[in-house]
């Protein structure tokens, strides 16, 4: 489902990642753990194709991110409108909740299936009601952003991913910008997409969380992973020096 070999990202003279492998197999969730810096977001935002890769092998769903293959074998980038068909699969939830603040819930929910999967408005607010009420806001359906919480403005970030129906979600600590009673409404919600199967990618500082959802972890640390393993392992016995003291610093 995602499967990235020897990936390497550089800005400039910086070295962002450095030789990352990872898989994640369909229905599976895997937690990105690291410092500040680390290369978490940029990890993700080259699967999403917001960023290129300068090397390596970087696929999702068997397809590389952001190329095609020609009949000859060649690799091209893709033209602007498949990199768009590839983005949609992919949902994304940032720290920064970036609803239109103009638009009620509903209506923000509605408007990427209505303008790029091409439903009706009808339709696009029904399916929008259905995850709104997934996420617990069912009686939140016409709020403007500014008069939600973070986290049902996060609730509301989530549905609207789920919206565009993809096949992988990735988020970037989603619940880093909340008030502590907060986070938990969120990460219920992402846990309850884990258990109905869907394909994650999160990078979080939720050790609980990882603990209890996560199928594998990856510790990163200046663009490599230094550690990865199912959780009962990375996070409970550590092999890395520097993991135990990520672990002492967030925990
Ligand atoms: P945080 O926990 O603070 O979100 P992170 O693990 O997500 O950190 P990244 O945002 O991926 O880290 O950043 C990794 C490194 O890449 C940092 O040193 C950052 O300064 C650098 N970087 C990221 N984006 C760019 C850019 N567009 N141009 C130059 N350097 C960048
Ligand atoms: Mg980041």
């Amino acid at each position: 489902m995602v499967r990235a070999e020897q990936v390497w990202k550089w800005f400039g003279d910086t070295d962002v990642l450095q030789g990352i492998d990872i898989t994640v197999r369909p229905r599976q969730t895997l937690v990105l753990l690291g410092p500040s810096g680390s290369g978490k977001s940029t990890l993700l935002r080259c699967v999403n194709a917001l960023e290129k890769i300068d090397s390596g092998l970087l696929e999702v769903d068997g397809e590389r991110v952001g190329l095609r293959t020609t009949g000859d074998g060649r690799l091209h980038e893709m033209a602007p409108a498949e990199l768009c068909r590839q983005r949609t699969r992919i949902g994304m939830v940032f720290q920064r909740f970036n609803l239109f603040p103009h638009m009620t819930a509903i209506e923000n929910v509605a408007l990427g299936p209505r303008r790029v999967l091409g439903l009706s408005r009808d339709q696009a607010e029904a399916e929008a009601e259905r995850l709104l009420t997934r996420v617990g806001l069912r009686d939140k359906l016409d709020a403007y952003p500014a008069q939600l919480s973070g986290g049902q403005q996060q609730r509301v970030a989530i549905a609207r991913a789920l919206a565009m129906r993809p096949h992988l979600m990735l988020f970037d600590e989603p619940t880093s910008a909340l008030d502590p009673e907060l986070v938990g409404e969120v990460l219920d919600v992402m846990k309850d997409l884990a258990r109905r199967g869907m394909t994650m990618i999160v990078a979080t500082h939720e050790i609980g969380f990882a603990k209890e959802v996560a199928d594998t972890v990856a510790m990163l640390d200046g663009g490599v992973i230094i550690e990865s393993g199912p959780p009962g392992e990375c996070l409970v016995e550590p092999k890395e020096e520097r993991t135990r003291a990520f672990l002492s610093k967030v925990l």
